[in-house]
């Protein structure tokens, strides 16, 4: 999964809300953001101190107004305690992220998400009271690993430590059998939330569903149990 995609996976979350939105800092991350958001018919005031940034989006986004979100007045006149929603998007410049998120917490902003660079700056945006705190280059990479390890495994959420939702391919072993045979719940704490097959998805299938090799099952469960499932019925299983 590329920067692109996690942009648009977040961007279809913050959707089904379907409130305001503002993005500040129009790099690759925050940029992806604002043009789902708009593909997705949602209102979004695109923010960036860069001018060139926001001539590039004042085509994209609802609004897109220059500004140096570390200023609390101009964070004020921009009105941003109304949005519901604010995302910061800038990377690099980790003081300008602390203090912009900072602000947005004081100013008791609803909903705050901010990319963290790294360890230590996820660290520092929870303590300051960020409400979710997303790291694209981290998560894609233990993505990739998952990806690598095991070429059943075609992606993979992180939902905490412990629990995940990945996408397995089904091979000989699952093929012809139905989800009460499998009886995965019961031997491995795991449910099938969806199953993918060519263009169509089925979500909550039904216990009689039989899965054909080469669907794409939708799984969650703990890590551990995953695993363990993945290797009793899935590994190494498509040819
Ligand atoms: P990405 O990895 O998403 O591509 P990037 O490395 O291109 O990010 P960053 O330095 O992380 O860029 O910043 C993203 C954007 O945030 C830039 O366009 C930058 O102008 C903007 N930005 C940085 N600081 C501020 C600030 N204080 N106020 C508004 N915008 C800012």
């Amino acid at each position: 999964m590329n920067e692109g995609k996690e942009a648009g996976v977040l961007a279809h979350l913050l959707n089904t809300m379907k409130k305001q939105f503002a993005v500040i800092g129009l790099g690759r991350f925050g940029g992806s953001i604002v043009k789902e958001l708009n593909d997705q018919g949602m209102e979004v005031l695109a923010i960036d101190r860069n001018e060139e940034k926001v001539n590039e989006f004042a085509s994209v986004a609802t609004h897109a107004v220059m500004a140096d979100t570390t200023d609390e007045n101009t964070l004020r006149s921009l009105g941003i305690r109304n949005f519901d929603h604010v995302i910061v998007a800038i990377g690099d410049n980790i003081q300008s992220s602390i203090l912009t998120t900072l602000m947005l917490v004081e100013l008791k902003v609803a909903h705050i998400t901010v990319k963290a660079q790294n360890d230590y700056h996820e660290k520092v945006l929870n303590k300051l009271g960020a409400h979710k705190v997303v790291h694209p280059e981290r998560d894609m990479g233990i993505r990739i690993a998952h990806n690598i390890v095991s070429k059943n495994v075609l992606d993979y959420l992180e939902l905490s430590d412990e629990y995940s939702i990945v996408e397995l391919i089904a091979g000989r072993r699952v093929h012809n059998y139905s989800l009460t045979e499998l009886d995965l719940r019961a031997k491995y704490g795991c449910n099938i939330m969806a199953i993918k097959r060519e263009e169509n998805i089925d979500v909550s299938p039904a216990a009689e569903e039989k899965i054909n090799s080469g669907d794409i099952l939708i799984v969650i469960g703990a890590d551990s149990d995953i695993t363990r499932m993945e290797q009793d019925l899935f590994d190494d299983d498509t040819e």
